[in-house]
């Protein structure tokens, strides 16, 4: 499915749909990209711009993850 026409190369960019990354889970918002002009590195770092706002949320889940294991250490040495 083509909907534009790369303004660099004159070819008829590639609609990619919205979805869901399998890296991240998290959703993602359609876009186009010229696949003469950019090859599939780029596309999947467009793709992981998109993702940019979501990987801060996982990020932020990791370090509250890490303080709770601290603090689970720190009672567990406590009450023994
Ligand atoms: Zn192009």
């Amino acid at each position: 499915m083509y909907e534009a026409i790369c303004q660099q190369c004159g070819n008829p960019k590639k609609m990619v749909p919205a979805g869901i990354s399998k890296r991240t889970g998290q959703s993602y918002a359609a876009f186009s990209v010229c696949e003469t002009c950019n090859p599939k590195q780029q596309q999947a770092k467009a793709a992981r711009q998109e993702n940019d706002q979501g990987e801060l949320i996982l990020a932020g889940i990791d370090t509250i993850n890490q303080r709770l294991d601290k603090m689970a250490k720190y009672l567990e040495e406590r009450l023994a």
